[in-house]
């Protein structure tokens, strides 16, 4: 199953994530992770994004398009995705999903919908780990890591103001990307407000449903 999943920042869609991949072995892919895979491999579009961002450059569309359809497509012929995946990170822009979209039917578009007070609250208690990454809660009260004994620290970007602008940039990006989405009526819209348990228990039930 070829899946997108949409969602703010901080609506919780990479647990879920790790959640489905388990579950179902559809594997999750970020953008990241396809950058990263490019980049590492040497190929010319990972080169070429390379050198944009080694000049702080942000990579333009066409090339971000080339190579996660490239990516993605060496993915498959490997065998690697064989019971689907989860693209997350990819598309942003509607051009990005009609250029997806043109190379590959998906199946379906994952989104998390959460209202902007629960995101900004959840970002405002996300913490983690400097040395190993561990993810905290503000509520967890620890200052050092229980794993590696690194300092926990706040993202600079989830300042509370830095991430009310990053959830409006994201906002009117997304917007026609789910308009888009619908209008191919292939989104699936998951309430993501209601507690994890909740969440995973809806994503379940549509999953088996397709
Ligand atoms: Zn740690």
């Amino acid at each position: 199953m070829k899946i997108i999943l949409l969602g703010a920042p901080g609506c919780g869609k990479g647990t879920q994530a790790v959640k489905i991949q388990n579950k179902f072995g559809i594997k999750h892919v970020s953008s990241g992770d396809l950058f990263r895979a490019a980049i590492s491999s040497g190929t010319p579009i990972g080169n070429l994004a390379k050198e944009y961002m080694n000049k702080g450059q942000l990579v333009p569309d066409n090339v971000t398009i080339e190579l996660v359809k490239n990516t993605l497509q060496a993915k498959i012929e490997d065998g690697s995705l064989e019971n689907g995946f989860m693209l997350d990170g990819f598309p942003r822009t509607l051009d990005q999903a009609k250029e997806l979209q043109k190379f590959m039917d998906i199946d379906l578009v994952l989104y998390f919908e959460i209202s902007n007070d629960k995101v900004l609250e959840r970002i405002a208690k996300r913490k983690f780990c400097s040395k190993c990454k561990e993810n905290y809660v503000a509520g967890d009260d620890f200052t050092t890591c229980t794993k590696c004994g690194g300092k926990i620290v706040r993202r600079d970007d989830d300042d509370p103001e830095v991430a009310k602008k990053r959830l409006e940039v994201y906002e009117k990006q997304t917007f026609p990307l789910i308009e888009y989405y619908k209008e191919l009526g292939i989104l699936k819209t998951i309430n993501a407000d209601q507690p994890q348990e909740k969440v995973e228990q809806d994503i379940n039930v549509l999953l088996g449903e397709v």
